[in-house]
């Protein structure tokens, strides 16, 4: 159970059935009396229903093809192996830059 937590930011993790028998108790009762969250789980249950249903749609073969011939393609970007950097040691590196460069 996650300690101290408000039931307002626990009915996401509710409407998808995320949550510890505590925290759910606690949601529950929380529910009881506060409208606006009923609501809100509502439409949270509808919205993540619809989203179960849409991620069970197969995807169309020709397009299933296609990603699979472009994502042999597609080069994947490193991650920045260090900060970049800002202020005057990005302007400072610009400024050292080859004219052609900026152009
Ligand atoms: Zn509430």
């Amino acid at each position: 159970m996650t300690i101290g937590a408000d039931p307002h930011t626990l009915t996401g993790a509710y409407a998808v059935d995320a949550l510890d028998d505590d925290e759910r108790r606690m949601v529950e009762e929380h529910l009881a009396r506060c409208p606006s969250c009923v609501q809100e789980v509502r439409e949270l249950t509808a919205a993540a229903a619809r989203l179960g249903l849409a991620a069970a749609a197969p995807p169309r073969r020709a397009m299933k093809d296609e990603v699979l011939r472009r994502i042999t393609t597609v080069r994947q970007e490193a991650p920045p192996s260090r900060p970049q950097p800002r202020g005057a040691a990005a302007w400072h590196r610009v400024r050292r830059a080859p004219r052609w460069a900026l152009a």
